[in-house]
């Protein structure tokens, strides 16, 4: 008999707080690899450990209860006993190994708690995007002792992007989840650790030493990467936290899907905006494109193809006022920014790609920023702090790419080399 169930948040008192056995609880969703990859091992566990309860919850449908138990990814394993979350929590790509082990200590109740560690090496590289996966690949294979931290899940932005059209070396339909594994892969074969899904405390980067503290451990390394990338831009309107991801999204691959046959805008005039736009209309049966201005910043080719789609239509110098509806989005309020004339558009959901913003907040005031918040380096990737690097879409720089983001994280991996080199 089948040892796991699917249940919403609406059963989660009764089947996992008030459960009589230890409970594994495991987020998911579709559409993401290590959650495919990792469906066969808990099926696998769930069936030989009777005595553990093992539940599936799917995130994208039970959002509010993820935010409640601050669930930002999937997988992730959250671990119940007599009505309390106990034992460390598991996520990203997650073995056999470490599940059966993680379920043995739950079903013994022994869930020691974390010891702090210390991890002493030459790089620290913090982010596991492109820019630092590349980084890592070019330091480790040099013989550095290489750990990437990351705040979040393995992959960066890629993981949220469809597919991807534009990276050399791929057959320009892949996806953006197999382009990050393949960068992860690669990193890991040549040596580097890598710690996702850190709560990071402090970081201490002036002097010869570089300190990072997570939750879990203390990381001193001779030489530092931030390569922290950005995050998307959110919608301006008042009522902007109202509706995100209950109508408001930033990801048209993890949230798309739920859009079958439904009105949907994409804001936003750039390239990302276009693919995401194309991509939603497997779903959608309407996808209405809201550019401010009367150009595209898309090239050519994208604004081509949005052309010629028959489920597309692109409206220029329009934005959104004001989202409208109870608890879900419902419509929009529509500005003409030439005539300052406004309309009413009934709409299911509205994608935003408007830009991006730097994940800068944590550095430290001695480095240096633009204006915008994005990291000032020169051409070796090298900050104003002795050994402090920065690559990819955290860096000030004018073409943000996957591409320009592994260019830079080559040329940060070697400059480390080098720098750790000149301290000997
Ligand atoms: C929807 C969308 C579609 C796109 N499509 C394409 C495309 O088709 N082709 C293309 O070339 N580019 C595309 N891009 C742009 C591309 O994804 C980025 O340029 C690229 O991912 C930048 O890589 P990065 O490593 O610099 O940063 P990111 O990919 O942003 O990775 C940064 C990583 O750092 C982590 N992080 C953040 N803060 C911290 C912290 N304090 N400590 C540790 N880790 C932290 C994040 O969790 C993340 O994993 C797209 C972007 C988006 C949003």
């Amino acid at each position: 008999m089948e040892n796991s169930i699917v249940i919403d948040s609406l059963q989660f008192e009764d089947q996992v707080l008030r459960s009589p056995e230890p409970v594994a609880v495991y987020f998911c969703s579709d559409n993401c690899l290590p959650c495919l990859t990792f469906d066969g091992i808990f099926e696998k566990v769930a069936a030989s450990k009777k005595t553990v309860r093992f539940v599936r919850i799917f995130m994208p449908q039970n959002r509010q209860l993820a935010e409640q138990y601050g669930v930002k990814s999937t997988p992730t394993l959250l671990f119940f006993n007599e009505g309390k979350e106990v034992c460390l929590r598991l996520t990203g790509y997650i073995s056999y190994i470490e599940f059966r082990e993680a379920v043995d200590r739950l079903d013994a109740r022994v869930c020691p708690p974390a010891e702090r560690g210390a991890v002493h090496c030459d790089v620290l590289i913090l982010g596991a995007g492109p820019a630092g996966l590349t980084a890592a690949i070019y330091t480790a294979r040099g013989r550095l002792f290489t750990v990437v931290l990351d705040t979040g899940s393995i992959g960066g932005q890629v993981i949220t992007t469809y597919q991807v059209a534009n990276y050399p070396g791929t057959n320009g339909v892949i996806r953006g989840i197999d382009l990050a594994d393949n960068m992860r892969k690669q990193a890991l074969d040549f040596g580097t650790r890598i710690d996702d899904m850190q709560e990071i405390e402090e970081i201490r980067l002036d002097g010869p030493e570089k300190y990072v503290k997570t939750r879990e451990n203390d990381y001193y390394a001779k030489a530092v990467i931030i390569a922290t990338g950005s995050e998307p831009k959110k919608l301006p309107v008042d009522n902007e936290h109202e509706f995100r991801s209950r109508g408001i999204h930033y990801c048209a691959s993890c949230d798309g899907p739920f859009y079958q046959d439904a009105d949907l805008i994409v804001v936003g005039g750039g390239i990302s905006a276009f693919e995401e736009a194309m991509f939603l209309t497997r779903f959608a049966r309407k996808v209405t494109m809201l550019i401010r201005s009367d150009t595209p910043r898309a090239v050519r080719s994208y604004v081509e193809d949005a052309e010629k789609n028959p489920r597309i239509e692109i409206m220029y110098n329009t934005v959104i006022k004001k989202v409208l509806g109870e608890t879900f989005v419902q419509g929009a309020v529509l500005e003409n920014t030439r005539t300052g004339v406004t309309s009413e558009m009934k709409v299911d959901g509205i994608f935003v790609y408007i830009g991006s913003v730097p994940n800068t907040k944590l550095f430290s005031p001695s480095l240096h920023l633009s204006d915008y918040g994005f990291i000032i380096t020169d051409e070796n990737m090298a900050t104003n702090i002795p050994g402090v690097f920065a690559a990819g879409d955290v860096r000030e720089k004018a073409i943000r790419q996957i591409s320009t983001a592994v260019g830079d994280g080559t040329v940060a991996g070697i400059m480390v080399e080098r720098y750790i080199n000149s301290l000997k």
